[in-house]
């Protein structure tokens, strides 16, 4: 039995980052535009933190104008309501990203709502959930962590996804339903299992593409995998690890990776897999938005 072809996301994230720090020079040379992200902060959660922190790294590395604003855990949601609406008119701002969760009393619906849609870079205004589901990608700004999905199927199989059956485990709306769409928008045959899904070994046996978004720590049994499948596996669960020493965790996916391997035709690590994809591809959004803002054209 052949081993699977592990999908590097750290090197692909890394190839997509080079690629949009080319674009940003571009777009200086043409109009002279530095692409403006600005993320918001509110508390002080210690993993929230670590992506923000991740975030803005790499914005500058691409060349981006950074902003990173952080609020205290008790700032009101009028507070953060007029931060966003002022970013909104800002010119030299073409992506907003609200870092979630956000504390109680806040709602997190009225904040993303009032997102202009053209700087959602993150994808989840309701106009951008629209157009992805009617199949407008082209207009829409696609959630970050399911457009990497597709980047790394697409490493495994080539552009053409057409035929393939996809099967995804998990129908939130930050990850398995965006990422149902995108596959269907590739012409995938797609199946969407859940937590009252009937039969999902036998289910997750017939796909080519089994992407998991369960939350559960090695779900996905190696003996569920089809001979020469791609897994994505989107998931990140943190369990003990007493060999490291007491009270040390490590991170896991949802699939059982060490069983999938001797299965899979191509698998992501966890970590390492889809984890730096979603920063990478929230670069591309932001350069995305910004050509859209300035009415330039699109590039390939
Ligand atoms: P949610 O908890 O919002 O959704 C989990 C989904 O899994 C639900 O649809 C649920 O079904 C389904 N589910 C739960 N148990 C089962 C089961 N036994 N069998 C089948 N389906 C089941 O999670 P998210 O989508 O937000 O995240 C999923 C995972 O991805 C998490 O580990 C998260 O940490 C990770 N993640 C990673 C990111 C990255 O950048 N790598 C980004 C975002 C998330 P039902 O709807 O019926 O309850």
């Amino acid at each position: 039995m052949t081993e699977a072809l592990i999908l590097n996301g750290k090197a692909i994230a890394a190839s997509v980052t080079d690629e949009i720090t080319a674009r940003t020079a571009r777009l200086a040379a043409e109009i002279g535009v530095k692409p403006g992200l600005a993320v918001v902060i509110v508390g002080e959660d210690p993993a929230s933190q670590v992506y923000v922190r991740n975030k803005g790294r790499t914005a500058s590395a691409c060349g981006f104008n950074s902003i990173t604003h952080t609020l205290s855990v008790d700032v009101s949601e009028e507070k953060l309501l007029a931060l966003v609406a002022e970013m909104n008119e800002d010119q030299a701002i073409h992506g907003i990203l609200v870092q979630l969760p956000l504390p109680k009393h806040i709602s997190e619906n009225k904040v993303l709502n009032l997102i202009k849609p053209e700087k959602d870079v993150d994808g989840f205004h309701p106009i951008n959930v629209g157009l992805l589901g009617s199949g407008n990608t082209d207009r829409a700004l696609v959630p970050c962590t399911p457009a990497g999905c597709v980047l790394l199927t697409k490493r495994a199989l080539g552009a053409d996804l057409s035929g393939k059956t996809a099967v995804i485990v998990g129908r939130s709306n930050i990850v398995g339903k965006p990422v149902a769409q995108l596959l269907l928008q590739e012409n995938c045959t797609v199946t969407i299992a859940h937590s009252r899904t009937k039969d999902l070994p036998d289910l997750v046996r017939g796909a080519d593409i089994v992407v998991a978004a369960v939350g559960r720590p090695q779900m996905i049994r190696g003996d569920w995998i089809k001979a020469g499948a791609t897994v994505i596996d989107v998931g990140m669960n943190r369990i003990p690890a007493p060999e490291k020493g007491e009270g040390k965790t490590r991170l896991v996916g949802d699939v059982a990776y060490d069983e999938a391997l001797g299965h899979a035709g191509a698998i992501t690590p966890v970590p390492g897999g889809v984890g730096p994809m979603t920063i990478a591809m929230l670069m591309s959004n932001t350069v995305t938005a910004a050509r859209r803002l300035l009415g330039l054209t699109e590039e390939p």
